[in-house]
């Protein structure tokens, strides 16, 4: 009796688990942030995690909730952003090997023939045929770049990363007129289909599926903690109801947009249905962490062999390896 409780102690505070954060099935000309795993390593990656013992996000629910013991090498698949390749590319092969996913959907990009904005600004800056040698913004500061790969010019590169700090911290509608403004300069204004997002349909075929579930991933995708409580409330409890209509379910489930929380959407979630809710952090879980903060690591495109080395990493050890 005391053996099998001190066990069942030890079991509850060293096995680590992993939740696994995917974003697109695709291979993009170019990918700054490394949010996309092609098809043929995404297959290697679940031939490897067949391996292991993938649940599903409800099982997770349950080992939180000290409703079910967790075994060792547990894994959880999810995938931020509701982009179509996750349909198209994704689902199939999750089928083929009978694997468990969460999809986290942000609902004012629902079928929309339109490229988020990180897309579309990539499109901008790396894959304009002609990028203009100067961009002048009065708004929303006065800041000027001399655009090249000279002297005090502003590669490319740099001036995606430089955009991508204003954009982020700007509402949802400011964020178009914004690109709106970037597309013109740069002559740059047609939108790749192979970027837009799963429509109603889609996301309702999709959790017709045993294995799949829908997740709550805000309205707009705002960094929620640059907002503040009124505007992140509207963010998270649209983005729920829109899916609980849309799906008919109760949504039970969220990721924070960019891993961003404050004690303001902590406190919003704590009042929410919402159960768990996952960040960016990289890190296992055990047991007993926290329902509202689990971390989650970014898969890379790897193949399966170097999944697996770091897929061992996270779980035995908690580095970032
Ligand atoms: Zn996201």
């Amino acid at each position: 009796m005391f053996r099998s409780l001190l066990s069942s102690i030890k079991q509850k505070y060293t096995r680590r688990g992993v939740v696994l954060m995917y974003h697109r099935i695709a291979t993009p000309l170019s990918d700054p942030w490394e949010l996309s795993v092609s098809p043929e390593h995404f297959e290697e990656h679940l031939k490897v995690l067949k391996a292991y013992h993938v649940i599903s996000i409800k099982e997770l629910a349950d080992i939180l909730g000290n409703k079910r013991r967790m075994a060792t090498n547990t894994a959880i698949i999810t995938f931020d952003d509701g982009y179509r390749d996750n349909y198209l590319a994704g689902k199939p092969l999750l089928e083929k090997y009978n694997l468990p996913a969460t999809f986290f959907i942000p609902t004012n990009s629902i079928g929309e023939q339109q490229e988020f904005w990180w897309d579309a600004l990539e499109r901008i800056c790396l894959q304009s045929p002609n990028l203009p040698d100067k961009l002048i913004l009065e708004q929303p500061d006065n800041i000027s770049w001399d655009i090249g790969n000279s002297g005090n010019m502003v590669s490319p590169a740099d001036l995606y990363l430089n955009l991508c700090v204003i954009l982020r911290k700007m509402p949802a509608t400011q964020q178009q007129t914004f690109i709106k403004t970037l597309e013109t300069w740069a002559n740059n204004t047609n939108n790749r289909p192979e970027y837009f997002t799963m429509d109603k349909k889609e996301l309702l075929d999709l959790q017709s599926g045993k294995l799949f579930t829908i997740g709550a991933h805000t309205m707009t995708h705002p960094f929620l903690p640059d907002f503040p409580y009124n505007y992140q409330k509207s963010e998270i409890q649209g983005g729920i109801t829109h899916l609980e209509e849309l799906t008919g379910n109760p949504i039970k489930y969220l990721a924070y947009p960019h891993g961003g929380r404050d004690q303001n959407t902590l406190d919003i979630l704590a009042e929410s249905g919402v159960g768990l809710a996952f960040t960016t952090d990289p890190q296992h879980f055990k047991a007993d962490t926290d329902k509202l903060t689990i971390p989650r690591f970014q898969v890379g495109n790897w193949d399966g062999k170097t999944f697996e080395f770091h897929l061992n990493n996270w779980m035995r050890n908690n580095t970032l390896a």
